[in-house]
């Protein structure tokens, strides 16, 4: 990525600030009680496995620790749907703008829905949510913006400042800002600050609004507002428009036709490529996105009702994620957050939508693949969260109260973040050093599938507004189910012809070898299988054998933290995998490595 730059435009003030601060002091700085955890098992990280070195023949692995023998309590079954808030009294509630043409699909949007959503107590102010506006925050206004908050002075020691991640497809700059009590705001700067950094990213999908607008308001709170004590505890970075050109165009995708939001693997877009370079040089303990979602649309069509909730919220659900991640996630993260909404009359349920598959009919939840960006971001060990405000396709109905439900999410996992810094570091240290101890040994999933349920889900019916309470089918991404998994091997070899894969891999972290002299490994190889008349395809069968590698062909070693995006990547016959995407064109051009290899290796520069 570019090195960061102070950027000079002139400086821009917002027209005046906070309506209600009283009530917005409370809202993002509530005494937070902590709710304290039954103690984790303090179980020992294991030792990690000896790392191949530049020009040495790598010996075998040390005796692996003993995986030590206390398991963690089994999560507890999903929480019930809140209880929908009351209906509100019978008082003059300013109705919303009507909605934009043709974008609620014709939906019967009536007085009493639009009644169940008043607007907060508090009122925001950018760009985009300006009185009597019609279109949201510009690109420009963005880069003003967040530069107005560099260039300004900050108190006490807060440096801030401009990282340009690179330019859009179609040139635009996409910006970070960075908010630290470090000296700087280089990568190195603030991993040595002792202080967990934050990435919070809005609109990979440009038609979702409301997030960026509340990271634009975020950022000015942590620069000199009721945010900025936070930045004691933590560092963070903001990315309020992932996808410009999407946001200046109103379309989901990227410029050229790509959701971004699943391209965190294969990293096909110049935005995904930003986003990686941010991560893997920032290193983030969490990672929180930013979406909205219809309201109506496939809601009205499968139940011929509205969705019912203010935000969607959902953490990383994918095969390999460690344990302590996915406790700490929902423990540390999404039931305070559910509880913060709460308290400001917000209702808050898993991520949820009427599912399109003839084969997992009812509510699907969000995706269990590791190519999305929650399920990505989760795999570099980060606590990976997504948030989804009931807004996609409304324009700008009822968009105060979206905004002011980001903003509630977000000042919930900042505060989080900085309650929790020091057990966070012990939770990521310790998923690091066993997903390294776990090379040569134990399982990996390959695939995984939701688990189908029965739930109750609330829907709003969408003349009188009232509750719609229905029993579906529900396919849970909280308990995986594993489609295919294998003997997780000690790396993966590929072969020289691989280069456009090693590329993807090394942006997204992870270190890759140079075989340097021409050597032999015991490996499994890929053998195809034929395509059945169904057009399905089995898994492929594995053949052992030892097999020569030239000098010049590729050892992605798993003893290293982010293993499993290797696992992601790399194992062929997945939907999200790099064969799949011809980023690897053969498959003799993979192989899974099962004993330690003696080879000699160089460096990639
Ligand atoms: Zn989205």
């Amino acid at each position: 990525m570019t090195m960061p730059h102070p950027s000079g435009s002139t400086p821009h003030r917002p027209g005046h600030h906070w309506a209600c601060p009283a009530a917005l002091a409370a809202l993002l700085l509530a005494a937070c009680s902590t709710t304290p955890l039954p103690p984790w098992p303090a179980r020992p990280a294991p030792a990690p496995a000896p790392q191949p070195q530049r020009g040495v023949v790598v010996p075998p692995p040390a005796a692996p620790a003993p995986r030590p023998g206390v398991v963690l309590a089994p999560l507890p079954p999903p929480a019930p749907a809140p209880a929908p808030a009351p209906a509100p009294a019978a008082q003059p509630i300013p109705m919303p703008p009507p909605p934009q043409a043709g974008t609620l699909l014709d939906l019967p949007y009536s007085d009493a829905v639009a009644a169940r959503f008043p607007e907060p107590h508090t009122r925001y102010n950018t760009p985009g949510l300006a009185d009597n506006r019609r279109a949201f925050t510009t690109n420009a206004e963005i880069d003003q913006w967040l530069d107005r908050l560099a260039q300004a002075p900050l108190n006490s020691g807060t440096t801030a400042r401009v990282l340009r991640l690179g330019p859009s497809q179609r040139g635009t700059p996409i910006s970070a800002l960075v908010l630290t009590r470090a000296r700087d705001t280089d990568p190195e700067t603030l991993l040595s600050s002792r202080r967990p950094t934050v990435l919070l990213i809005g609109q990979q999908h440009g038609d979702e609004p409301a997030g960026s607008e509340a990271l634009l308001v975020v950022a000015e709170e942590l620069a000199h507002g009721l945010l900025e004590p936070l930045l004691d505890k933590i560092n963070v970075i903001i990315v309020p428009r992932a996808n410009p050109d999407g946001a200046d165009a109103g379309t989901r995708t990227t410029a050229n036709g790509v959701d971004m939001h699943r391209d965190h693997l294969l990293l096909a877009t110049p935005e995904t490529r930003a986003i990686a370079a941010l991560t893997r040089d920032y290193r983030p303990t969490l990672v929180l996105d930013a979406h909205e979602y219809p309201a109506a649309g496939p809601f009205v069509q499968q139940y011929q009702a509205l969705a019912r909730h203010d935000a969607l919220l959902q953490y990383a659900t994918t095969g390999n994620l460690h344990e302590f991640v996915t406790k700490s996630s929902r423990e540390w993260y999404h039931d305070p957050m559910v509880r913060a909404l709460k308290e400001q009359n917000l209702s808050a349920d898993w991520y949820h939508t009427p599912s399109t598959r003839a084969d997992a009919p009812g509510m699907a939840m969000g995706s269990v693949q590791p190519d999305a960006s929650r399920n990505t971001h989760g795999l570099k060990n980060a606590v990976s969260l997504e948030v989804k405000t009931r807004g996609a396709g409304m324009g700008r109905t009822h968009l105060q109260r979206r905004v002011h439900t980001h903003i509630t999410a977000i000042g919930s996992a900042l505060r989080s973040t900085a309650e929790r810094a020091s057990s966070l570091e012990q939770v990521r240290s310790f998923a690091a050093r066993e997903t390294i101890a776990q090379a040569c040994r134990d399982k990996a999933v390959v695939l995984a599938a939701q688990t189908p349920e029965q739930r109750e889900v609330t829907l709003l019916d969408p003349v009188t507004g009232a509750d719609k309470t229905l029993r579906v089918d529900w396919n849970s991404s909280l308990t995986l189910r594993p489609l295919v998994q294998r003997a997780r091997p000690c790396g993966y070899w590929l072969a020289p012809e691989a280069g456009a894969a090693v590329e993807r891999l090394r942006l997204l972290g992870l270190q890759v070898l140079r075989v340097a002299e021409t050597g032999s490994l015991l490996a499994d190889t890929y053998q195809d299988t034929p395509q059945q008349a169904t057009g399905a395809r089995a898994p492929l069968a594995l053949q052992r054998s030892a097999i020569d590698v030239p000098a010049g062909s590729y050892y992605v070693p798993l003893n290293q933290t982010l293993a499993n995006l290797a696992v992601a990547a790399l194992e062929p016959d997945t939907p999200h995998s790099y064969y799949s995407h011809q980023l690897i064109d053969r498959l003799q051009d993979t192989a899974r490595v099962m004993a330690t290899p003696s080879l000699v290796f160089e460096d990639i520069q």
